[in-house]
C-alpha cells in the first residue's frame, strides 16, 4: 500500500506506535462486539494503559503532548485498522481532551490559573476521565440545538435529548452543544457532565447496521443541574461563528481517518487472501479481472490516504498561522470547506474500496462470520458525520468557494 499517513512529530510517532501495537486485539475483539452490539471495554482499558487515550495531555501531567492534527488523524487511520467502532467513539474524547489541553496552554501562557485547568488533564492522563461527544439532536442540525440550558436558582437547568452519543456507554463524561438565551441574546454553548449527574438518562437504544460497537445510543436530559459556571459561550445560536466553525471542522475531520482505516482493514484482507486464491488450479491473482480490481483498490486508496494527509497538513498550518490572531469567519469556512471536500473523497472512496474488496473476496465476505462483512456495513456510517451530509455538502463547498458561506 502506498501513499499511508505516516507521524510528522515525535509525540504523533509515540502515539503511532502505540496505536500500533493494539490492531491485533482490537480486531480479535471486534466481531464479539459486532454480534453482541456491546461495547469492546478492554480497548478503552489498553487506549488508557499505553497513552493513547491521553494524547493530547501535556508530557508534563502525564500524556504524549500531541499537538498535530494530521497525527491525530495518522493515529485514528490506525486504530480504524484493528476496530472502527473504536476509532469513532475515542476520536470524541480525543476531540474535546484536546480543547480541555488548549485551554491549559492558553491558560498558562496568559500567566492566569492553570492549575484548575490540570486537573481534568491528569485524570484523562490516569484513565479516571473518558469523554463521549454530542451535537445531534432528532429533527434539527449542529448550529440549531435544541436541547436548552435555561437559569435556575444555583445556576442552570438543563431539558432536551441528543441521539448517536457515541462511547456513552463506557464514558465518565459527557461534552455537548446546546442552546442558552440570556440578556445578551441566543447562544450556542458547551458543557461537560459527568455521566452519573441526576437527570442524565442514556437509553440503552444503539441497534444500528454498522458500528454496533460504538455504543452510539440516545441520551436524555431531564432538569439536568449545572452550576453557574459550567456552560462556555460558542457562538450565536443558529449563526456560524468563528468559534463553531473551528468546532466543528477539528473535531470532525479526524473522524474521516476511521473510514479510509476501515478501507485499509479491508485492503489487507483481500492482500493476505488473493495469494492463496485458486480457480481449476490457477492462481486467482493472475487473472485481468483481478488485477484490474486490485489496481483500482490501490489507485482509491493512494487518492484518499493523499487527501486527508494534506487536509490534516493545510489544518496544522492553519492553527500554527492562526496561534495568536483568530482566523475570520470567512477563513474559517474556508477550513470546513478543505474538511469537507476531504470527507467527500474519503468517505466516498473508503465505501467503493470495502466494496471492490467484497468482489474480490467472494461469497466467503458476504457471510457475518466474515470481518469483511463488518467492515462493510462499518463503512457506511462515514457520509451521515456532522455538519454536512451528502445532500449538502456540494452546495456548501460551492457556496464558500463563491463568496456566498451560509450565515446560519
Ligand atoms: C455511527 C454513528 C455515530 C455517531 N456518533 C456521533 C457522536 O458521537 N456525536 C454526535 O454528535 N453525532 C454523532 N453521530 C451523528 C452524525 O454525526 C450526524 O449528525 C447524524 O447522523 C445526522 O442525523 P441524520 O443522519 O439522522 O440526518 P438528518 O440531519 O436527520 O437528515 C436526514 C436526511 O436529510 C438530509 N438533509 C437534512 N438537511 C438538509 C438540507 N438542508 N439540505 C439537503 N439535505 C438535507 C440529510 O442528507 C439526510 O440524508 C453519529 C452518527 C453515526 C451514524
Amino acid at each position: 500500500m502506498s501513499f499511508a499517513l505516516t507521524p510528522k512529530t515525535p509525540a504523533g510517532e509515540r502515539l503511532y506506535e502505540n496505536a500500533m501495537a493494539l490492531i491485533p486485539a482490537f480486531r480479535e475483539r471486534a466481531a464479539a462486539a459486532d454480534a453482541g452490539n456491546t461495547m469492546p471495554a478492554d480497548n478503552y482499558s489498553d487506549m488508557q494503559a499505553n497513552g493513547v487515550a491521553a494524547a493530547f495531555v501535556p508530557e508534563a501531567l502525564g500524556g504524549f503532548g500531541l499537538q498535530s492534527v494530521q497525527d491525530w488523524i495518522t493515529c485514528i487511520v490506525t486504530l480504524a485498522r484493528g476496530d472502527a467502532s473504536t476509532a469513532i467513539a475515542i476520536n470524541m474524547h480525543l476531540g474535546v481532551s484536546r480543547g480541555m489541553a488548549l485551554a491549559y496552554h492558553n491558560a498558562q501562557a496568559k500567566g492566569s490559573a492553570a492549575d484548575r485547568l490540570a486537573v481534568p488533564l491528569r485524570a484523562i492522563a490516569d484513565g479516571r476521565m473518558l469523554i463521549c461527544a454530542t451535537a445531534t439532536e432528532p429533527g434539527t442540525d449542529n448550529l440549531h440545538p435544541l436541547t436548552e440550558a435555561t437559569p435556575a436558582d444555583d445556576g442552570w437547568c438543563i431539558n432536551g435529548r441528543k441521539i448517536f452519543v457515541t462511547l456513552s456507554p463506557l464514558a465518565t463524561h459527557l461534552g455537548m452543544n446546546l442552546r442558552m438565551r440570556d440578556d445578551d441574546g441566543d447562544h450556542l454553548v458547551t458543557t461537560l457532565l459527568p455521566m452519573d449527574t441526576p437527570g442524565l438518562q442514556p437509553q440503552d437504544d444503539w441497534d444500528a447496521l454498522g458500528m454496533r460497537g460504538s455504543g452510539s445510543q440516545s441520551v436524555v436530559f431531564d432538569n439536568v443541574r449545572v452550576g453557574a459556571g459550567g456552560i462556555r459561550k460558542l457562538g450565536p445560536w443558529g449563526r456560524w461563528s468563528v468559534g463553531m466553525l473551528m468546532n466543528r471542522a477539528l473535531a470532525n475531520l479526524p473522524l474521516v481517518g476511521a473510514f479510509l482505516g476501515t478501507a485499509e482493514a479491508a485492503y489487507e484482507l483481500v492482500a493476505d487472501k488473493l495469494p492463496g486464491q485458486q480457480r481449476m488450479g490457477r492462481p486467482l491473482a493472475g487473472f485481468a479481472g483481478v488485477q484490474h480490481l486490485v489496481g483500482e483498490m490501490d489507485i482509491e486508496l493512494a487518492k484518499c490516504r493523499a487527501i486527508l494527509s494534506a487536509a490534516g497538513a493545510a489544518t496544522d498550518r492553519f492553527l500554527a498561522q492562526h496561534e495568536t490572531q483568530p482566523p475570520t469567519l470567512e477563513a474559517a469556512h474556508r477550513l470546513m470547506k478543505d474538511y469537507q471536500t476531504a470527507k467527500w473523497v474519503v468517505n466516498r472512496g473508503a465505501i467503493d474500496i470495502v466494496s471492490k474488496a467484497m468482489d474480490l473476496m467472494g461469497g466467503s465476505g458476504y457471510t457475518n462470520s466474515h470481518a469483511l462483512a463488518r467492515l462493510y456495513r462499518d463503512v457506511r456510517a462515514g457520509p451521515f458525520m456532522q455538519p454536512f451530509a451528502p445532500t449538502e455538502a456540494r452546495q456548501y463547498v460551492g457556496q464558500v468557494v463563491l463568496g456566498r458561506a451560509p450565515e446560519e
